[in-house]
């Protein structure tokens, strides 16, 4: 008999079924709709080989027993067409309520097709065990709404590419091929029944390539794995279906590697694994190394479980023997609707787990603040990274008076982005992102190199200006390549270092000593000056400034301010005037922005004032005009 193939797509199709089932799974929707296509598949196989036999049977004679047993194989292989379909169109979920909607069609379609199917003539040829097929109009329609379906599914997998994984797209496209190929071979050499054969060994390729159910578990706990936690709340935020989560991690992992070998630590983790998925109403994930989580979707449970797990964090671990004190901290989201997908809870719940690495507290509650803030952040970072690379970052001067000289002696760069609608965006909102991200140290030396070859382009020696003081930020001081780059860039322009001051902070020092030293005697050496920035704000510690090679000290706004608010403060700063200039240091004076301030600071025996009183940070065009127009140049080689 020509059952074989069938036979073979029959026992594929249980082994897939088994093993579906063999392990825990998520139940996922588009789980759901493999294993009814599955079933479909398994059906139709069975039918397939009935009619074979039922046919052989008879003798080929149109009994209505033989009619029916074929025509209910027909039927089968739509809804078997019509499951594939169905799996897809849950795949892509672009539009819930719309792919819903058409669903439906395709459900109503293959029930038209079926009956039409039950009630059109069928013709059934028999001429021996190996030329035996069906033909006539019955067998006409179910052929053809099968093409329909198999058309529309790879209509759906051509125009929804980007929405499904490579791995997704490959194993659907192979499986709809494997169907086509098929159904050609079939439908040209009627005796071939090969179908059924096909559509087991797509589901085959589907299975191992997606929907193989160990794909999401952790080999090490036996619980779900990340992927399977992503898949959840990508199904969960396509349906608009909100959830909670409890993350808890181990925090001092680093000192468990170092007491523990790994197989303790394995059995530890399991054992952490065993107790948190006694919590009720959750799934445990294995999100991480040493995060799992605990994934909710009624906040009662939740509410109750957050307690129980903050104590199961609390408690001591039995490793190798030994009662261990082990950190842990609990993360708390209890409302999915933060973000708006399962990319960005990811990403989110990653990035605050990571700030709060370090933390003494372990309790934490990660909300729609921090997520706004954490967004807003992620906009800056995306701003700056747009300006770098469209040269939309502008250097701005702020010119320094000396009062010893009567002339702007210097000034200093101050940064700005010019944003995508032209407006000026001040570094007081981008500095601490970059910072933060480490942009910094492209900003920084994209505008140290503007800055170089504006002072030669314009050759700011000749208009009276001594050097330009630059901004350089903690971050870059900490690195130790800096110095040889910015040496580089001073070298690519031909710029003389003299012409350059770089202002640091005190922060710098602090926390990154060595690699400032390094930084500044080599800059030093080759011939850069440098100020001590924000003097006057913080600790200000004069003694631990002092190893530093500096020329200037910058008072910082706040402290100038403050020398005209006080009497007391007042008298402070004369001091501290007095022992800058004991040490041989010079001081600018920021944020100077009355006459009477800047009377009053010329007199205590600040060297220079810079300050709104003079003029605002200007653009370059604006600061070579005011340089021109103050004859600025005219006043040194008057008094020279
Ligand atoms: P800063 O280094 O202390 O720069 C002085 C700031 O004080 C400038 O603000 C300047 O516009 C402002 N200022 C000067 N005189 C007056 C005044 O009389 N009244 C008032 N109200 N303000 C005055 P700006 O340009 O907004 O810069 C803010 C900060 O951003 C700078 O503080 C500096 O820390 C940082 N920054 C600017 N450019 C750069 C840069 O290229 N690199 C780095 N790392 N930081 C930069
Ligand atoms: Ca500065
Ligand atoms: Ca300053």
């Amino acid at each position: 008999m020509n059952i074989q193939t069938q036979f073979c797509g029959l026992i594929l199709a249980l082994t897939l079924l088994f093993l579906s089932f063999s392990r825990r799974s998520v139940w996922l929707r588009t789980r759901k709709a493999f294993i009814f296509t599955l079933s479909m598949t398994l059906i139709s196989l069975a039918c397939d080989i009935g009619s074979v036999m039922a046919i052989t049977g008879s003798g080929g004679d149109h009994s209505l027993n033989t009619i029916a047993m074929c025509k209910a194989y027909l039927i089968s292989l739509i809804f078997t067409a019509l499951a594939a379909y169905i799996y897809l169109s849950i795949d892509i979920q672009v539009n819930q309520k719309r792919s819903n909607g058409k669903r439906i069609a395709g459900v109503v379609l293959a029930v038209v097709a079926s009956a039409a199917v039950i009630m059109l003539p069928i013709e059934i040829v028999y001429e021996g065990t190996f030329k035996l097929y069906t033909s006539g109009l019955s067998v006409m329609v179910a052929y053809f709404t099968c093409m329909w379906f198999i058309v529309i599914n790879l209509f759906i997998l051509l125009t929804n590419r980007d929405e499904m994984s490579v791995r997704r797209w490959n194993a659907s496209v192979i499986w709809m091929l494997i169907w086509v190929a098929a159904a050609l071979i079939q439908f040209s050499k009627n005796e071939i029944l090969i179908v059924g054969f096909g559509s087991a060994l797509g589901a085959m390729i589907v299975f191992i390539r997606i929907e193989n159910p160990e794909s999401y578990v952790d080999r090490m706990t036996g619980y779900f794995n990340s992927q399977a936690l992503y898949a959840y709340m990508d199904q969960a935020y396509s349906m608009e279906k909100r959830f909670m989560i409890l993350s808890v991690r181990v925090v001092n992992s680093h000192y468990l590697y170092e007491r523990f070998d790994n197989h303790s630590l394995h059995d530890f983790l399991r054992n952490v694994a065993v107790t948190l998925a006694k919590e009720k109403g959750c799934h445990l994930y294995k999100n991480r190394e040493w995060e799992f989580v605990l994934l909710f979707e009624n906040s009662d449970f939740f509410e109750a479980s957050a307690k129980s797990v903050e104590e199961i964090t609390n408690q001591t671990w039995l490793i190798d023997g030994e009662y261990v004190r082990i950190d842990m901290s609990l993360t708390k989201v209890p409302d999915s609707s933060i973000v708006m997908d399962a990319e960005d809870m990811d990403e989110l719940l990653r990035n605050f787990n990571k700030e709060h690495e370090t933390d003494v507290k372990r309790v934490y509650t990660l909300d729609r603040m921090w997520a706004s803030g954490y967004r807003k952040k992620r906009n800056l970072e995306n701003m700056i990274v747009d300006a770098l690379d469209n040269e939309r970052l502008e250097v701005f001067f702020q010119p320094i008076y000396g009062i010893r000289q009567d002339r702007f002696v210097s000034a200093e760069a101050l940064v700005r982005i010019r944003d995508i609608n032209g407006e000026i965006v001040p570094p007081g909102t981008f500095i601490e992102v970059a910072e933060e991200s480490g942009l910094i140290v492209d900003v920084g030396a994209t505008v140290f190199e503007k800055v170089c070859r504006f002072i030669k382009n314009n050759h700011l020696k000749e208009k009276g200006i001594d050097y330009i003081e630059v901004n350089v930020s903690a971050v870059q001081c900490s690195r130790f390549e800096l110095a040889q780059e910015y040496i580089n860039i001073m070298e690519k322009v031909g710029l003389p270092p003299e012409m350059i001051n770089l202002e640091i902070t005190e922060s710098a020092a602090i926390n990154s000593y060595d690699a400032l030293m390094y930084n500044l005697k080599k800059l030093r050496e080759y011939g850069v000056s440098f100020s001590l920035d924000d003097y006057g704000t913080g600790h200000s510690n004069l003694n631990y400034i002092l190893d530093f090679p500096i020329k200037i000290v910058k008072f910082d706004r706040q402290m100038t301010q403050a020398y005209f608010s006080d009497v007391r403060k007042r008298s402070i700063m004369r001091h501290v005037v007095d022992m800058i200039k004991d040490v041989s240091l010079e001081i600018v004076a920021e944020g100077v922005d009355e006459e009477k301030q800047f009377n009053a600071l010329s007199n205590i025996g600040v060297d220079f004032i810079q300050g709104y009183y003079f003029s605002k940070p200007i653009p370059s065009g604006d600061f070579l005009n005011l340089l021109n127009e103050t004859e600025n140049h005219d006043i040194i080689y008057g008094k020279a």
